[in-house]
């Protein structure tokens, strides 16, 4: 396989212009929303990101929901405004494309197009994004292994594009206790097998806002190469998983830890 070791030994850096990297040697930190909501939440948070060194947002503008009443996002407008308001302050976006006719119009206004869990075997879709010139994270399926993530990543490189990340968000399992079973051993084994940069998503991955932080450290110490988490100003207003996202004093100690424990890796 082409996103295997032993087609490329050397790491693959992600550039995402302006300095910004997702790349082996360095911790990427992502935060954001769940989803983007509304002028004022973007400008807070991007704020937020700006007061702590933070180099990339997430966000959802076209949000997947289990239930097809609840929020589904402010759609390509809100990706516009997001976008004018992120790149005046060099901030990067990471955000969901849900199918292949956004890609297109999604195109300006984003840095790096994340392919949810549940799009993680859209072949369409990764074939598509196999052809743009542009980043693209990959997370692993709701139920997806560590070898069905690497071949969704395969469709993508061999497409021609090799800015690639592969994301482990947690899998669905027997237990209850946690909105999903955060699977760190995935780490050293994606990291071993392939040559692409690895993030963890501790939010998703637990689905409880006050383990969200030691799953990120575990993450770290896992040997990721960045952190993606969910923020919000006033998480029990979010409009999705406020369950899971931290308000701005947590991210902002998170960030830090984060940072104190990859220096100590
Ligand atoms: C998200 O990042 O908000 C999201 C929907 O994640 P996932 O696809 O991992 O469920
Ligand atoms: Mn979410």
């Amino acid at each position: 396989k082409l996103v295997s070791k032993k087609w490329k030994a050397k790491p693959t850096s992600v550039d995402l212009g302006d300095n910004v990297f997702i790349k082996d040697g360095e911790m990427a930190i992502i935060t954001g929303p769940c989803s983007i909501e509304t002028e004022e939440q973007i400008r807070k948070v991007v704020a937020h990101c700006v007061e702590n060194d933070i180099k990339m947002m997430r966000g959802g503008v076209f949000k997947p929901r289990s239930s097809p009443y609840a929020f589904r996002g402010l759609g390509l407008e809100g990706l516009k405004l997001w976008h004018e308001i992120a790149s005046a302050a060099g901030i990067k976006i990471v955000t969901e494309v849900m199918q292949t006719s956004q890609i297109e119009e999604m195109y300006p206004y984003v840095d790096v197009y994340q392919v949810g869990a549940r799009n993680s075997q859209n072949f369409n879709l990764l074939d598509e994004l196999g052809k743009v010139d542009k980043a693209v994270m990959i997370k692993r399926g709701i139920s997806g292994t560590i070898e069905e993530l690497l071949q969704s990543a395969e469709y993508v490189f061999s497409g021609g594009n090799e800015k690639l990340i592969l994301c482990e968000r947690g899998i669905r399992t027997y237990e209850s206790a946690s909105r999903n079973t955060l699977d760190l051993n995935a780490i050293p084994i994606l990291k071993a097998k392939s040559h692409l940069p690895v993030i963890v998503d501790p939010s998703h991955g637990i689905g409880i806002r006050s383990y969200v932080p030691q799953m990120a450290l575990a993450g770290v110490m896992s040997g990721a190469d960045g952190i993606i988490y969910e923020s919000h100003e006033i998480p029990e207003k979010a409009y999705s998983d406020g369950q899971q996202t931290l308000d701005f004093a947590q991210s902002a100690r998170l960030a830090a830890w984060i940072r104190e424990s990859f220096a100590m890796r």
